[in-house]
Order: C-alpha cells, then sequence, then structure tokens
C-alpha cells in the first residue's frame, strides 16, 4: 500500500492511496487537470482510479468532483445519502453519479476494502475512512471537530494513518481572522488543533501504527514545524519514536 498526497489544505484536497497499480482517491478539492498532472508526477495512473470516496460537500474537497466525472464518466464515486445530496447540490451534479453507502457498512473498491465512520463537523453526515488492502489497514480523517473516541477505535486499527492537525490554538486566537470563524473553526464541528490531534494519537494509536500524516494544516494559524514538534513530543513521550510522521504540504505532492 502506497499513499500519496496531492493537496491537502483548506484550499483543496485531494489524497490517493495505491495497491497493486490500483488507485482509490479520496476527495476531489482540486481541479481535475492538477489531479492527472500530480497523480503522474508521482508515478501514479489517472486511469488505474478505481473510485473515488468523498468525505463531506465543503468546497475544498469536491471542488473538482463534476469535471473528473465528466473527464473519468467510469469511475464510480461514492458517498453516503446526505454528502451524495449535498455533493450534488453545491456542485450542480445528480445525485444518480454518486453509489451511495451507508456508514459502518463496508464494501470494495478495486484492490480495496472501504469502510466510512461517522466524524463531527458542520455539514450533513460527514466521514472519515478506513481503507484495507494487503493485510494493512489505512486511517483517513481531516475536518474533524472534536478527538471523540468513536474516531479513535478506528485509529487504533490503523498501520498508517492521515490525521487532521489544523491549528495551534494560539495562532488562531491571535490571528485576525473575524471572531465568528474562529468559534466556529476550534468549536465542536469544526477542526481539531495540533493538541487535539495528538490527544487521538496518545490515546488510541496501537503498536503497529508505522506512518502518521498530518494533514490540512490552516496556513494562517498553524506552522508545519508546530504541528510535527507537537506531535514528535506525543510520539516520544508515548516511547514511538519508531513512527514515521510527515507533515503533509498544502498544495503539493508528498
Ligand atoms: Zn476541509
Ligand atoms: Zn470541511
Amino acid at each position: 500500500m502506497r499513499l500519496v498526497s496531492l493537496a491537502s489544505s483548506s484550499a483543496g484536497n485531494a489524497y490517493c492511496v495505491e495497491s497493486g497499480g490500483d488507485v482509490l482517491l479520496i476527495d476531489c478539492g482540486i481541479c481535475c487537470r492538477d489531479i492527472r498532472v500530480r497523480m503522474e508526477s508521482a508515478g501514479l495512473d489517472p486511469a488505474r482510479i478505481v473510485g473515488v470516496l468523498f468525505t463531506h460537500n465543503h468546497v475544498d474537497h469536491v471542488k473538482g468532483a463534476s469535471a473528473f466525472h465528466r473527464r473519468f464518466p467510469d469511475v464510480p464515486l461514492f458517498a453516503n445519502f446526505m454528502t451524495a445530496e449535498a455533493i450534488a447540490a453545491v456542485m450542480k451534479m445528480d445525485e444518480a453519479d454518486f453509489i451511495p453507502f451507508e456508514n459502518g457498512q463496508s464494501f470494495e473498491v478495486g484492490a480495496f476494502e472501504v469502510a466510512a465512520f461517522s466524524i463531527p463537523h458542520d455539514v450533513p453526515d460527514p466521514v472519515g475512512y478506513t481503507v484495507r488492502a494487503e493485510g494493512l489497514c489505512y486511517f483517513h480523517a481531516t475536518d474533524v471537530g472534536t478527538p471523540l473516541d468513536s474516531i479513535g477505535v478506528h485509529l487504533a486499527e490503523a498501520d498508517f494513518a492521515t490525521l487532521e492537525s489544523n491549528h495551534d490554538p494560539v495562532m488562531l486566537r491571535t490571528s485576525g481572522r473575524p471572531e465568528l470563524l474562529k468559534r466556529r473553526i476550534r468549536g465542536p464541528r469544526g477542526h481539531l488543533s495540533n493538541d487535539d490531534a495528538a490527544s487521538l494519537v496518545r490515546r488510541f494509536a496501537s503498536p503497529k501504527l508505522k506512518v502518521l500524516r498530518l494533514a490540512h494544516l490552516s496556513g494562517e494559524c498553524n506552522a508545519p514545524h508546530i504541528a510535527e514538534g507537537v506531535m514528535r513530543e506525543t510520539l516520544s513521550a508515548m516511547g514511538r519514536t519508531d513512527v514515521e510522521l510527515a507533515v503533509l504540504p498544502s498544495d503539493e505532492v508528498m
């Protein structure tokens, strides 16, 4: 199993999971051309995309969905019922363009076994995913308002994980952002702070966790070295300096 991030920020999100040549795309929040070009630059073949998984309907996760569907009409788009309805409305697509699923119900897509779990965020029925292939489990959760145990139990199964580490609380508080937006971001259906992400890892990461990627960092209210520092300290206090830690860049392939 190989992980490639194409974009990871509040401006755009798209992530690939590859196994045996099959590629699963998680979210479609950059333009279709960038998805193709960035995949190719990472040695991934866009013709091998076996499906797209959508987490929720915010524009930074769905911006390229409509163009992608026109360019790759045979690639199935997966979303739960409420997310499919919401994306169709936002992107002027047809709900019938999506294959709906129930949260918690696992389904096969190419080489992958996928299951979605509920996360708190300010849209209808947002989800994170576990993706299994080659006997390994990948955990994916961005745009998470609260580090709930019900999310942690899925992290506990993971060999590889991508977890939101959105903001530094002090940088958020002292930023020039409108008070309403600050309240939304730190609210129970907003985004995970660096400390929230660390708390999930501290409480739930299992000995099999090998790779941890910090995602969806705020450009204004976080810095890669701060997010990485908080998580490194947490891993080191857990005696887990063996975990390969990476901070995903906002707008380039990694
Ligand atoms: Zn987002
Ligand atoms: Zn969101």
